[in-house]
């Protein structure tokens, strides 16, 4: 397919472009470019057409199944849009005074009081983008709360080796010292592994729940009670909220600040680079450290915008990605209180569904009830046939399905994770684990064809480490 900077013609354009409603500014000489730059120049049916036909050539939610774990690809209902795309919403400035854009904080405050009633915190920050994001604002409450008693001594993290691969990696950005736990066979965090970990060098510990085999840890209560005693704070990973949202609360097992993903769990959408939004949530105790501007709504139905008495200063600019915030409240608000637990019920269920009817022919990485997403362990079919995890992604392309997660948890060898989520039905579901056992047929007929696989997409085995390590993000003009 050609870029948009091979096609067109020069002298080519659309006359789209609004009047322009703000006073003409000369910049100085020193300030204008001497060469004219290189800008595609096409008519706007070119350019409805690449886009077309560049929206054709990926995969989304709307195009087919998307199992990916660890992903939540749920569907994103449309009056999520409708809600954002109001004036009163997206034609507004973050520097406007607060009594004029009252409507907007009213959504703010709102969605804060949702997520607390969700996660049973007592406080929200809107402002981080992401999830990775949240886990660095909420490991700095934790800093500030161990600076601010004077306790110096306190530079590890702990983190399971069942954590989301950003827990870490986060832990690190801000200075702490991570330590890793095992998990024990069943897959849950190893108390006594735990107990040696904590100390009086304990920061904290972030806890992925459900973790990245699919578990909810049995012994969280006893987790958070341990890591209390050695004076750590317990953070949870709730990017995933998608299986005990209204059924359990983190705030209720002992957790003392928490970040979910709302381009997960509430339904806005994501991949492409965002926006996305991960509001973190924190106990009384901690909100004081909060970032960005806290909204108090006054008896009179004023708002004022105040910043916490020991807040850490900025994670970004202003009040974050406000529009996702109006896409996820606009969700929690029309799924209500029933709703919400029954949609957790439901992935729960659609991925129970799936691990039963497929395990048969594939072995479970741990054979037990799971939450909203379980793991393969393709290494008997590797022995058997030669057909490994990635033979058997991409062979699930040729059918129209985006591949689980592949090859995560690092714990979990040759691993498959897949969340089929709660927005799909029982036709969906039965669609893809007729193709998974049928491409389980193929590997002991015809494994060579798997390894060939894909062979019905544009784009078959890019080189993904040079794709990752080396993209090429621009376009040399001639
Ligand atoms: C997706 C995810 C994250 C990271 O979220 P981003 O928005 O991609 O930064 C962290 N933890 C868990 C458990 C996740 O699933």
């Amino acid at each position: 397919m050609e870029l948009i900077f091979e096609i067109g013609s020069k002298g080519r354009h659309l006359s789209l472009l609004p009047e322009c409603d703000v006073p003409k500014v000369e910049l100085g000489e020193k300030y204008r470019r001497t060469d004219a730059p290189h800008l595609p120049e096409l008519s706007e049916n070119e350019i409805s057409r690449h886009y077309t036909k560049l929206a054709g050539r990926t995969h989304g939610v709307n195009d087919g199944f998307y199992p990916l774990g660890s992903c939540t690809m749920k569907y994103n209902p449309k009056v999520n849009e409708e809600a954002a795309a109001l004036k009163g919403f997206n034609r507004i400035h973050p520097l406007q005074d607060p009594s004029t854009v009252k409507g907007a904080l009213k959504v703010m405050k709102m969605a804060e009081d949702a997520l607390c009633e969700i996660t049973g915190m007592d406080a929200f920050t809107m402002q981080p983008s992401a999830g990775a994001h949240g886990e660095f604002t909420g490991l700095l409450l934790i800093k500030a709360y161990h600076t601010d008693r004077g306790d110096m001594a306190r530079t590890k993290i702990i983190v399971p080796d069942s954590a989301h691969g950003t827990n870490p990696a986060s832990a690190a950005m801000c200075g702490y010292q991570v330590v890793s736990i095992p998990s024990g066979p069943d897959g849950c965090v190893d108390l006594d592994a735990l107990r040696a970990a904590v100390g009086p060098d304990t920061a904290g510990l972030m806890l992925t729940n459900p973790n990245t085999v699919g578990l909810f840890d049995k012994n969280i209560l006893d987790i958070t009670k341990i890591v209390h005693e050695a004076g750590g704070l317990c953070y949870y990973d709730g990017a995933n909220l998608n299986a005990v949202m209204g059924i359990v609360r983190p705030g209720d097992m002992g957790f003392d600040c928490i970040h979910s993903n709302l381009h997960k769990t509430f339904s806005t959408p994501h991949g492409g680079g965002g926006p996305g939004a991960g509001p973190v949530g924190c106990k009384k105790f901690l909100a004081r450290y909060l970032p960005g501007l806290c909204i108090e709504e006054k008896a009179d139905g004023e708002f004022d915008l105040v910043k916490a008495p020991g807040s850490m200063g900025s994670v970004k600019a202003f009040n974050g990605n406000f529009l996702v915030v109006v896409r996820a409240l606009t969700y929690i608000l029309m799924m209500g209180k029933e709703g919400i637990p029954e949609a957790s019920s439901n992935a729960v269920l659609n991925a129970n569904y799936m691990r039963v009817k497929l395990s048969d022919d594939f072995k479970m990485a741990y054979d037990t009830t799971c939450m909203h997403e379980f793991v393969m362990d393709l290494s008997p079919l590797v022995k058997e046939t030669g057909v490994n995890a990635l033979d058997v992604a991409k062979g699930m392309l040729d059918y129209g399905i985006h591949p689980p997660t592949m090859y995560f948890p690092l714990i979990v060898h040759e691993a498959l994770m897949v969340e089929p989520t709660e927005t799909e039905p029982k036709e969906v579901l039965d669609q893809c684990i007729d193709v998974l056992h049928e491409i389980c047929d193929i590997a002991h007929t015809d494994p060579d064809y798997l390894h060939g696989a894909p062979h019905d997409t544009v784009i078959g085995r890019p080189d993904e480490v040079e794709a990752a390590r080396h993209p090429v993000v621009r376009y040399t003009w001639e």
